[in-house]
């Protein structure tokens, strides 16, 4: 590496908290699906930013919602009302197929929202004793990183030492239907999962599994919340990963590619009896709504629908898929995913799945590994078929010279 980058690196890390294990590249530039390194090496971005880059990196239009807006006004808070709210949340609303929604930053806080209108519905409308309220989850779950949701993560890294967490929450495992019902109970507010888990290592459920959960949650009057803050916005190919079930949650918790690529705007959208669950003074967020946010996230809507990134992801998706399963390379144990997002399973006796990420970039593809053997491809919806192609040799490159 030369010194640019080995210089940027160093000051990050003396100054930043070790709390990520970036592969050692300098990220300087970026537009599309491109970034540039300290020294003008050009990768291909297979990450996305965890999916907060669906867009592409720059996107014009989202540029020109941010900056016309950031010259109009940017901030008031939720203290007064703005003329860019409204209109945001009723787009996102009518692609919900939902009712209402309120309006936060990152993806852990839309979570948090979830929790809070769940538990006050468990209270207010089914009657459940006061502080019993329950919230069903998934084991392998990843909802962000506040103390209440690290509380019911079944990751020893994610929870070591930042205990006592709060009650409240049962975990059951991933996939398993049946497991569920049976762990439902009078004092049970809501199911709460991830249509397909993202960092559990893009894990897919089987077949039929959001429905019957849908099912069981209308039997059982529980709440069927989904966190598609990775899935959604066009990530597998649907608007939202629940559609390929033909079914509709009660409340789903969006962000990520919300943004537009260029900051964190998230929402939790509801059916309107869970929605008003709030009122003035029971909940809120001095950034959440802002009207910068509320430009871009419309501006990133409208560029999904617009330019047919929801049919890209799923055309591309199936391409990638089959290509990545025909790799017949002995490393690979399993490909999994949907749509534009696919986590090939790296046979450890092989490599890890980070050495296979250090080997990429060198070949200037740049992706992350997600636990000790999935990597994760999931570029930008905007992405042309001949760049993911090329992407895709150098994968294939990189495991043959292995
Ligand atoms: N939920 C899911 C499914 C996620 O993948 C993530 C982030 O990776 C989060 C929640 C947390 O989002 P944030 O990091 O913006 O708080």
């Amino acid at each position: 590496r030369t010194s640019l980058n080995t210089d940027a690196i160093k000051v990050e890390e003396r100054w930043c908290a070790h709390n990520y294990k970036p592969l050692p590249v300098v990220i300087s530039r970026a537009e599309g699906v491109w970034m540039w390194d300290a020294e003008g090496r050009r990768y291909l971005d297979m990450m996305s930013a965890y999916s907060a880059v669906n867009t592409g990196h720059g996107h014009p239009r989202v540029l020109k919602a941010l900056v016309e807006q950031a010259g109009r006004v940017a901030v008031v808070s939720r203290a007064f009302h703005t003329d860019r709210l409204g209109p945001f949340l009723a787009r996102l609303c009518q692609l919900a197929g939902l009712d209402g929604a309120c309006p936060m930053n990152t993806g852990a806080e839309a979570v948090e929202t979830a929790i809070k209108a769940a538990r006050r519905w468990g209270y207010r409308v089914k009657n459940i004793p006061a502080d019993r309220a329950e919230i069903l989850v998934a084991e392998g779950n990843f909802h962000g990183r506040t103390t209440t949701i690290v509380g019911f993560s079944a990751e020893a890294a994610y929870r070591d030492g930042f205990g006592p967490f709060a009650p409240g929450f049962r975990l059951v495992p991933f996939g398993d239907a049946t497991a569920m019902e049976a762990a439902i109970t009078p004092h049970t507010a809501a199911i709460l999962v991830e249509p397909i888990q993202g960092e559990a290592g893009i894990v897919v459920p089987p077949a039929g599994y959001l429905k019957r959960l849908r099912e069981m949650c209308d039997r059982h009057n529980v709440l069927l919340i989904l966190d598609e803050i990775q899935s959604g916005l066009g990530r597998t190919g649907r608007w939202f990963a629940h559609q390929h079930e033909e079914i509709r949650p009660d409340g789903l918790c969006l962000g990520k590619a919300l943004g537009g690529g260029v900051m964190p705007v998230s929402a939790f959208v509801a059916r309107r009896d869970l929605i008003d669950m709030f009122v003035p003074g029971n909940h809120g967020s001095t950034f959440g709504g802002n009207p910068l946010a509320a430009a871009v996230g419309l501006a990133a809507l409208e560029v999904i629908a617009d330019e047919g990134l929801v049919e890209r992801s799923a055309e591309l998706g199936a391409h990638m898929m089959a290509r990545l399963s025909a790799l017949n390379s002995p490393a690979i144990r399993a490909v999994r995913g949907r749509g534009l997002w696919v986590g090939v399973d790296i046979d450890p006796a092989f490599a890890t799945a980070r050495a296979v990420c250090e080997r990429l970039m060198d070949k200037g593809v740049l992706s992350k590994e997600t636990h000790e053997t999935v990597i994760r491809f999931a570029p930008p919806l905007v992405i042309s078929r001949p760049e993911l192609d090329w992407a895709i040799d150098r994968f294939a490159e990189t495991l043959d010279g292995m």
